[in-house]
């Protein structure tokens, strides 16, 4: 029998599995504590479970979907790992050390339909959707790391490879795991999901009950220009994009972030800047402004300086609230799809 992991569960799902087994109701929030708060990484070490309940847990399930592939940090405590999976597929993911904050970024895909110019992702083509497991999974694998030394992953954001708004449903499953107050118990406050602007699901992402954080990736503020960045952007227009945030703005409260990724000569000049504005003024929005982080075969440039000061500034007189997010790890490569592209072009 082929092992499912473990993390796909639900706890719901657990407690399924367990009443199937005949064992008592208590069970569930004894094995979902292993797993999910104390980080137990096999059955066997589950001291308080009677020993046939172990062995029958470690005969249906594993607990770690990963092998590491490749592993890189910086000096600054930025961590990278490529991890592969059973059938080969592999993904990235980043913890991003601050002074009081840890942050995991995790994929959702293997690989990205969408298909970004400047994304080493999205050039890389689609291979297939993480499972809910596979998403959290990643999460845990830094929790470990961080538990070590004492530590524990203070935000989660949904930023690697993959859109996750095309892998809708395990992408949320993997959110509520984490976001569960019974185990690894990460405020929905302190979890991010940014998306392309796949427009159905943000108007679904809405209505969740769990209010998770929202950031859309803009990058251009018409449509010509936008189209030729996202390919996506055909079936979306900005127009529908933005109804969608005021969707999520309206029914949460709360405030969505705008992702805009720097590209010199392209997107960058003070007449994008005063479109952006006009686009969002009087929002409850705030805009990322993210320079180009460089990998080779993209053919793009991030702004200089000058320009990504004088691009931010011209935003903030026109009234938005706006910050520039310079890549942690640019020298561990820590962008989007950059360590698993340049393992593989290397072998
Ligand atoms: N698919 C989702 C989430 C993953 S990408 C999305 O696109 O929003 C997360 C962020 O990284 C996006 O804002 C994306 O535009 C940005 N990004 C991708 N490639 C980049 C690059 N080479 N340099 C800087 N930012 C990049
Ligand atoms: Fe996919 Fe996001 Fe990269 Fe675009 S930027 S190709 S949506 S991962």
């Amino acid at each position: 029998m082929e092992k499912r992991l473990f993390l796909d569960l639900s706890y719901e799902e657990l407690a399924e599995e367990l009443k199937a087994l005949g064992e008592p109701a208590y069970r569930t929030q004894q094995v979902w504590e292993w797993v999910w708060r104390k980080l137990c990484p096999d059955f066997s070490a589950m001291t308080n479970l009677p020993l046939s309940l172990r062995e029958e847990l470690s005969r249906r399930f594993s607990l770690d979907p990963f092998t590491v592939l490749a592993k890189e940090c910086d000096e600054e405590g930025t961590e990278k790992v490529l991890l592969s999976l059973p059938d080969g597929a592999s993904v990235e993911a980043v913890l991003i050390r601050e002074e009081d904050r840890n942050t995991v970024c995790i994929s959702t895909q293997v690989g990205c339909p969408v298909g970004c110019s400047f994304c080493a992702t999205g050039q890389m083509g689609f291979v297939r959707n993480l499972t809910a497991g596979e998403i959290a999974g990643q999460v845990l694998y830094f929790a470990k790391v961080l538990e070590a030394q004492g530590k524990r992953v203070t935000h989660v954001v949904v930023m690697g490879m993959g859109e996750p708004f095309l892998n809708y449903e395990a992408t949320l499953k993997a959110l509520n795991n984490l976001n569960d107050k019974r185990g690894f118990n990460l405020g929905a406050r302190r979890i991010t999901v940014s998306t392309i602007g796949v427009v159905p699901a943000i108007l679904r992402f809405a209505q969740e009950e769990k209010q998770y954080n929202l950031a859309i990736s803009l990058h251009a503020p018409e449509d010509e220009l936008r189209r030729k960045l996202v390919p996506l952007a055909e079936r979306w227009p900005i127009s529908q994009v933005l109804s969608a945030a005021e969707a999520y703005i309206l029914a949460t409260g709360r405030r969505v972030t705008f992702e805009y990724v720097l590209l010199c000569g392209v997107n960058d000049a003070l007449k994008h800047a005063r479109a952006l504005a006009a686009l969002l003024r009087g929002k409850l929005v705030h805009v990322n402004l993210i320079p180009f982080n460089p990998a080779p075969g993209l053919p793009f440039f991030p702004p200089d300086e000058g320009q990504i000061e004088l691009f931010r500034r011209e935003l903030l007189a026109h009234g938005i609230d706006v910050t520039v997010r310079r890549s942690r790890g640019i020298k561990i490569q820590a962008g989007c799809g950059q360590l698993r592209s340049r393992v593989f072009r290397e072998k």
